[in-house]
């Protein structure tokens, strides 16, 4: 297999592509090929919305060749924290850059006028995209459909109103219903006048032994569909856990005001099943189908037809935009998903901003004169609808800096102890204990993916475990998810590659690893990330806790902040740094 990048200057309108085996043997591929690349195309200091700042998309060894390996890893710098922006996507997009016959694609410059990319096979063309310039995300994919070639064997990936206005937690919407959704790519591609970026190709992929590629195939795919280990995500999906975090108490309600919300039965997993699942769907390449899909009905605008939208969801929309604004229906929820999806912005970032928003208005750090008469109240599902229009429009500098952030929204205007963000990003749906906590705290992107902190605290709820286990935990499930996140595999998939199946899969592709060899390429792609973060001004001794986290009852009792620091004292130590 020849190991390529594919670089793209959109400044000079020139690409060129380049034999990378090296880098490819040393890194694998995903993650740890991307944070290589960020090194090398981002100098220190680089303004994450300038034409030096690269974007860099990348696959894995097992993209295309494996069930479930369905992942895209994006790399660039974040403007929303300022240090490493890393995201990951399903969709169409790692089956298409694997028949394109490009592993990693890395795009710096800004185009002269909004412009869009095609790539087709080895063929690389920067289009004009004037007419969808300022068209929503979901529509611009329905155009570039009619204009792009390769049906079946093509990805379009495309940003909303949101990334070309640079709101600091834009997305960019990948294929139908999957997003590179945090820490800001889709400003990045705004700033290069980016519209959107269609992929296809012809290509295939020879494996040096095919008889042991069917076995290790049919192993693969028999895990993940003949045993239980997929099941509850392709069943009711992750939503599936409103219900159980509520009970536990580790359900992020308005704010973090509460751990629990007591509407939580109305906006449950098994309430959206019910009443609005119409179709479950997949990204290519996998046999599970967790992306459930709901039926939302809108009415154009009062005495006028109807239209029914599709709107995705699952844990995460629902806790931000639901238990942590106090929505207590589903029909609200989707509402405000689908307001997310048309403007192209995070739903969890947009969640969090607007739940610190309405505390602010509540608490009078703000007033109507600032939300321009917006009743941003919990449950006040068309006031948050029309206050996600408006932090893309940016009308006046209060709702420019809600689109910069919850964090920096709070430094301007008050309210930092309850500005729910770890390392600048929005946190996420748990607040289990101090696992959940310092996992995002210490995480290269301070996602609950990162090392899974919150199933941690899980995990010490059945069996205690001691603050230093806990530390361990994390650093062992941030490494292997290092390795996992370099091949590129779903993450839902890690019952299905276990170490001696990833072992197995590499083989057959030829690409010999032992244990020892993952092991070590996790902790090397772990300390580059952390690199580049100091280099970029992180300083995780300086990282700031809200203190809302240690006010609110945790599923584990009382997180304290001296725990807290406590772990990152561990933390620091064992990972060998002063
Ligand atoms: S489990 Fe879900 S997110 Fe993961 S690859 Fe399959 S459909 Fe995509």
């Amino acid at each position: 297999m020849l190991r390529k990048v594919l670089y793209i200057d959109l400044t000079r309108q020139e690409s060129w592509v380049e034999e990378r085996q090296k880098l490819f043997e040393s890194w694998m591929g995903g993650t740890g090929v991307g944070i290589r690349l960020l090194q090398e195309e981002c100098p220190p200091g680089t303004d994450p919305l300038s034409p030096e700042s690269p974007i860099i998309l990348s696959i894995g060894p097992l993209n295309g060749v494996f069930p479930v390996a369905t992942k895209t890893a994006a790399t660039f710098k974040s403007p929303l924290t300022g240090n490493l922006g890393e995201s990951y996507a399903g969709g169409r997009l790692s089956l298409a850059l694997r028949f394109a016959g490009h592993e990693a694609v890395v795009i710096k410059g800004r185009a002269e006028r909004p412009s869009y990319i095609s790539i087709n096979d080895q063929e690389v063309r920067t289009k004009d995209a004037t007419s969808i310039w300022g068209v929503d995300a979901q529509t611009t994919g329905i155009i570039l459909r009619d204009r792009e070639p390769g049906v079946g064997r093509r990805s379009i990936i495309r940003i909303g109103p949101a990334g070309e206005a640079g709101v600091r937690f834009a997305c960019v919407m990948v294929d139908t219903y999957r997003h590179f959704g945090r820490l800001g790519l889709g400003a990045v591609f705004g700033s290069k006048n980016l519209k959107a970026l269609a992929v296809s190709g012809t290509e295939h992929v020879d494996v040096p032994d095919i008889k042991r590629y069917k076995a290790v195939y049919n192993r693969l795919y028999r895990a993940a569909v003949h045993t239980e280990v997929m099941e509850k995500y392709h069943d009711i999906g992750t939503s599936v856990n409103i219900s159980v975090l509520n009970w536990l108490r580790g359900l992020p309600t308005k704010n973090f005001l509460l751990s629990s919300f007591p509407e939580a039965e109305k906006i449950g997993g098994e309430v959206f099943a019910e009443k609005h699942l119409i179709r479950r769907f997949s990204c290519a390449g996998c046999p599970i189908g967790c992306v459930h899909i709901a039926a939302l009905k809108t009415a154009f605008s009062e005495h006028h037809e109807f239209e029914v939208r599709r709107v995705s969801y699952d844990y995460e929309p629902i806790y931000s935009l639901g238990s942590n604004l106090g929505v207590k229906t589903a029909e609200g929820i989707l509402q405000l998903i689908d307001a997310c999806e048309r403007l192209g912005l995070d739903v969890m970032s947009a969640g969090v901003v607007l739940s610190w928003a309405t505390e602010a208005l509540e608490k009078g750090l703000i007033t109507e004169k600032e939300t321009m008469g917006v009743p941003l109240q919990w449950n006040e599902v068309e006031g948050y609808a029309k206050a996600l229009n408006l932090m893309v429009r940016a009308p006046n500098e209060f709702y420019a800096s809600l689109g910069r952030g919850a964090e920096y929204a709070a430094k301007k205007h008050g309210g930092l102890e309850y500005a729910m963000t770890l390392g600048g990003n929005e946190v996420s749906g748990y607040h289990t204990g101090p696992a959940s906590i310092v996992g995002q705290l210490v995480g290269s992107r301070h996602s609950h993916l990162d090392n899974a902190g919150y199933g941690i605290d899980q995990k010490a709820l059945k069996k205690p475990m001691d603050l230093e286990t806990m530390v361990e935990e994390i650093i062992k499930e941030d490494n292997s998810r290092g390795v996992f996140n370099s091949l590129v595999a779903c993450l839902f998939a890690r019952g299905v590659y276990s170490e001696e199946n990833i072992i197995d899969s590499l083989g057959a592709v030829g690409i010999i690893k032992s244990k020892d060899d993952l092991e070590s390429l996790g902790e090397r792609i772990f300390q580059e990330k952390y690199k580049f973060k100091v280099q970029e001004g992180f300083d995780l001794s300086a990282a700031r806790v809200p203190r809302r986290f240690f006010e609110t009852v945790s599923a584990s009792g009382m997180v304290t902040a001296e725990m807290v620091q406590e772990m990152l004292g561990i933390y620091r130590k064992k990972r060998g740094w002063s």
